[in-house]
């Protein structure tokens, strides 16, 4: 084994799985997953799969109207990028969409997760009486129930210190990340309840996979940077308005908003089929980040063809000062480690890292930004998607590294366990990597060898366009295939799924 593919290896379980973070201070454990794929059985399932091909559409779709009274988050952040902190007043327009009265709003308040992250100067609001605090959760209790159709305002007034941690909140001494640094209300389940939950940390102190689930909202932000404006790069979901250290954004139904703030970046942007698509990477970087927009204009193309177009105007891909790749709305974040080894001559591996990633965590766009699903109860719907788009990317644009792409990615990792695992898995992180995006992937090729290409991209189209700002779930999915085959899935998902 080469050197360099030794140390891809090494790298392979953090940096190629994926939307992944490890918990504050602490260093991803690499070595395990070396021994693991070391000892992992080598075999190919798909040599000869065929290039995914945009076949006969015999229905044409529609993208659906946007869900109607959307929760509004208006948030104004001053941030001092050179001592991490912002300070941040917040209005949530709320309107109760469900068919009860609801005695009490919840916000989920993510930067509690962080010791000493989250200040809190004031929460009010027109039918606010007081509230409690329980873990990285806040139980708003109104004056008198809000009734179904009614909306509600709530005001708050925060600090952030955000913590030195390198991942996608947190800084390091060549970024600041802020996602997921405001307090949001959940989705409300008539059944269920606040679609709500604590994350999960394994015996390695890995998160697993994401706790937090967001309706589809709308969002104005503003950002006003206070010390040395003009040195300092903005990356965020949405084009900014603005100039000079004081910018604003808008940004409709979308899951979330997410900045990426720099003293050290360099910018590249290229135009396709009226979508701005714009890189961010640190110096070392450049050509890589100019080669970077290449591959995610193949990746749009694609999934415009497969899925739909992208319907906004910008996508940002931003390099990470940390060893994980993760989706955000608007903005995905890929490791400095992808982007240092590409050497632009696609002679090794670790050139195909770039093109394995950037494609997995763009398809989030779409599996996961604009169709929804509950990523933490199943995060199936969305990872092994994302993670069979990576071979859909493949097929298309590198037909001879398929075989390389099921070998390293798939079987060297051993996938083992039920696709419909969620983010509680006995175990922790690498088995939910093994289960819901490996086995997730076997998962979905065997359905498209038994129903065919052109059902399998049908299904998948009819899903996309069927649940575009919704909360999918399993059932939906299935439901799109069975608008396109009469194959019986049931010995599929049998062998496949815990709960059939
Ligand atoms: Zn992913």
């Amino acid at each position: 084994m080469k050197k360099q593919h030794l140390f891809l290896f090494l790298i392979l379980f953090t940096l190629l799985a994926g939307c992944a973070k490890p918990a504050a201070e602490v260093v991803v454990e690499e070595t395990r997953a070396q021994t693991d794929a070391l000892q992992a059985p080598v075999e190919i399932l798909a040599t000869n799969t065929p290039e995914p091909t945009v076949t006969e559409i015999s229905q044409t779709y529609q993208l659906p109207e946007p869900p109607a009274n959307r929760t509004r988050y208006e948030l104004d952040l001053i941030f001092n990028y050179y001592s991490h902190f912002g300070s941040v007043t917040e209005k949530i327009t709320y309107t109760n969409k469900s068919s009860q009265s609801l005695a009490e709003i919840m916000l989920v308040v993510p930067p509690r997760n962080y010791q000493d992250s989250y200040s809190q100067y004031s929460l009010g609001g027109d039918l606010v009486d007081w509230h409690r605090e329980d873990s990285i959760f806040t139980f708003v209790r109104l004056t008198r129930p809000l009734e179904p159709q009614e909306t509600t305002v709530i005001n708050i007034s925060f600090r952030i210190y955000l913590p030195q941690y390198p991942g996608i909140y947190g800084y390091t001494n060549q970024q600041a990340n802020l996602s997921d640094w405001y307090p949001f209300i959940p989705p409300y389940d008539e059944t269920d309840g606040w679609l709500a939950y604590e994350r999960v940390v394994d015996g390695y102190n890995t998160i697993v996979g994401e706790s937090i689930v967001n309706e589809f909202s709308d969002f104005e932000v503003s950002l006003t940077l206070v010390s040395h404006a003009d040195l300092i790069e903005v990356a965020a979901s949405a084009p900014a308005q603005g100039a000079d250290g004081h910018y604003t954004y808008k940004l409709d139904h979308a899951r979330a908003f997410t900045f990426s703030i720099s003293d050290s970046y360099f910018e590249h942007e290229i135009e396709q089929d009226g979508v701005t698509i714009r890189s961010y990477v640190f110096m070392s970087e450049v050509e890589a980040g100019i080669a970077v927009t290449d591959i995610a204009a193949k990746a749009m193309k694609l999934y415009g063809e497969l899925l739909y177009p992208y319907p906004r105007d910008l996508i940002s891909i931003v390099v990470g000062d940390f060893q994980q790749n993760m989706e955000m709305d608007g903005l995905i974040m890929i490791s400095y480690g992808i982007f240092d080894f590409y050497d632009g001559k696609q002679e090794t591996d670790l050139d195909y890292n770039l093109f394995m990633l950037v494609p997995h965590e763009l398809s989030h766009q779409w599996f996961y930004g604009f169709i929804g699903s509950n990523h933490a109860v199943e995060p199936w719907l969305d990872e092994a998607l994302a993670t069979y788009a990576e071979l859909l990317y493949y097929e298309r644009y590198h037909p001879e590294s398929v075989d390389w792409w099921w070998r390293m990615r798939v079987y060297k990792m051993a996938p083992a366990g039920y696709v419909d695992s969620d983010i509680t898995i006995q175990g922790g992180y690498e088995p939910y990597i093994g289960a819901v995006y490996l086995q997730g992937v076997l998962f979905l090729h065997e359905i498209r060898q038994t129903i065919g290409d052109g059902a399998f991209f049908e299904s998948l189209k009819d899903y996309a366009y069927a649940n575009t700002y919704n909360l999918a779930t399993r059932g939906d999915f299935f439901e799109a295939f069975t608008r396109h085959t009469d194959q019986d899935l049931t010995s599929i998902t049998a062998k496949y799924f815990m709960n059939p």
